[in-house]
C-alpha cells in the first residue's frame, strides 16, 4: 500500500453513492483554468455520501480537499493527492417562510435568483459572487454592501471524522473573507430573509451587477481578488500605486481594469500565477512598506 492509502481508499470509494473517479483535470473546475489532477474526484449524490468520503479519508489519513465554484482557487501545475471532494450535487433549495435553506453545491447565482422571485431580501448583497453556497460561507464572501454570515441561521456541517452536526453561526468564527469553520465541511446553509418586492430586490440586484461590470474584469478568467485587502486600505489601489498594473508573468497579468485581480489570458500557468504573486508582493513592499496577505486559497503548493 502506498503511503496515502490508496489501494484502501479505492476499495473504500467504492461503496459511495455517486460519482468516483481517479485522475480529474481539475482546472475546467476552477475559474482561472489552471492547475493539475486530483487522485480521487468524488462527487456523491447525498449529504450521508459525502460525510461517508470524509469519514473514510479520516480513517485512512487521506488528505481531502473540498471543492465549491472553484472561483477563489490556484491549483498547483503538479495537482493535488488525495481526494478532491465536490459537492455539486448537493444543490436542493427550501423555503419556509421567510427562511431558505441551500445545499452546499447551489450557486449563489441561483440561490439569488430563488430569492428574488419569492420576494425574499437580504442576499442581493452577494450579487456577482461567482460562488457556490458551501464555498461563500467557508470564505465568508461578500461586498462592500454585507457579508455571507449576515443572514445566516444555520449551518449543517460534517466534521473532519465524518460527523454530521447542525451549528448555530455562533459556533463558529467569521471574519473577513474567512467564516472561521475549523475545518468543518458545509452541507448546507440556512438564511432567514426578509419580505420585499421581486422588483425592488432586482433594481439592487441590476444596480450592483452594473457596478460590478464597469470596475472589475468579469469576463475574463480570474480567482477577484488575489490579495486581502489591509487595514484601512485596497490592495488594488496599492498594486495601482505601485505602477502594477503592466506586471505579468507568462501568460498571467495584473488586470489594467481591477489591479488586485490577476488574468489567465490563455495558457498560465500555477508556477506563472505564483511568480506574478511575488512580483506584486515585493513592488508593494519596496514602495508602500505593506505586506499583502493571499485571499486566494492555494491547493497542493
Ligand atoms: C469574477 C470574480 C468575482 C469575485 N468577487 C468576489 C466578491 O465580490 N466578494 C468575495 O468575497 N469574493 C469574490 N470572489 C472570490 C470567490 O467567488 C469567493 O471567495 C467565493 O466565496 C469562493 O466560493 P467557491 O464556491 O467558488 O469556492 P472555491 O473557490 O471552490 O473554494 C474556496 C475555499 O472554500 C472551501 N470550500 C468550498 N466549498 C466548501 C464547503 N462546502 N465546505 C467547506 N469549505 C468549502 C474550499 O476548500 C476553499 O478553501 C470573486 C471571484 C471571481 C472569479
Amino acid at each position: 500500500m502506498s503511503s496515502d492509502g490508496t489501494p484502501a481508499l479505492a476499495t473504500a470509494l467504492q461503496g459511495i453513492r455517486g460519482a468516483v473517479r481517479q485522475d480529474v483535470a481539475l482546472a475546467p473546475f476552477t475559474h482561472l483554468r489552471i492547475g493539475g489532477n486530483a487522485d480521487w474526484f468524488v462527487e456523491p449524490y447525498a449529504e450521508e455520501d459525502a460525510a461517508r468520503v470524509v469519514a473514510i479519508c479520516h480513517e485512512l489519513g487521506a488528505p481531502i480537499h473540498i471543492l465549491g465554484g472553484g472561483s477563489n482557487l490556484v491549483v498547483a501545475d503538479s495537482g493535488v493527492r488525495g481526494v478532491v471532494l465536490y459537492l455539486g450535487n448537493l444543490n436542493r433549495i427550501v423555503r419556509d417562510g421567510s427562511r431558505v435553506t441551500a445545499g452546499a453545491g447551489c450557486t449563489l447565482p441561483s440561490l439569488l435568483r430563488t430569492t428574488k422571485d419569492a420576494g425574499l431580501a437580504g442576499l442581493e448583497r452577494l450579487t456577482g459572487i461567482p460562488a457556490q453556497v458551501g464555498g461563500a460561507v467557508a470564505m465568508n464572501a461578500g461586498t462592500r454592501d454585507g457579508e455571507t454570515f449576515d443572514q445566516l441561521v444555520s449551518l449543517t456541517v460534517v466534521e473532519r471524522d465524518g460527523t454530521i452536526a447542525v451549528r448555530g453561526p455562533d459556533a463558529f468564527s467569521p471574519s473577513y473573507r474567512n467564516g472561521g469553520l475549523g475545518g468543518a465541511i458545509v452541507l448546507q446553509a440556512a438564511f432567514e430573509l426578509e419580505n420585499d418586492s421581486p422588483q425592488a430586490i432586482f433594481d439592487r440586484f441590476s444596480a450592483s451587477l452594473k457596478a460590478r461590470n464597469a470596475t472589475q474584469p468579469v469576463t475574463q478568467r480570474s480567482v477577484g481578488c488575489v490579495f486581502q485587502n489591509p487595514a484601512g486600505d485596497a490592495a488594488g489601489r496599492l498594486i495601482e500605486a505601485s505602477d502594477g498594473k503592466s506586471m505579468a508573468r507568462g501568460a498571467v497579468t495584473v488586470s489594467d481594469l481591477h489591479a488586485n485581480y490577476f488574468l489567465n489570458n490563455g495558457g498560465g500557468s500555477a508556477a506563472d500565477f505564483m511568480a506574478l504573486v511575488a512580483d506584486v508582493r515585493s513592488r508593494v513592499r519596496d514602495r508602500h512598506g505593506v505586506e499583502l496577505e493571499l485571499e486566494v486559497q492555494l491547493w497542493g503548493f
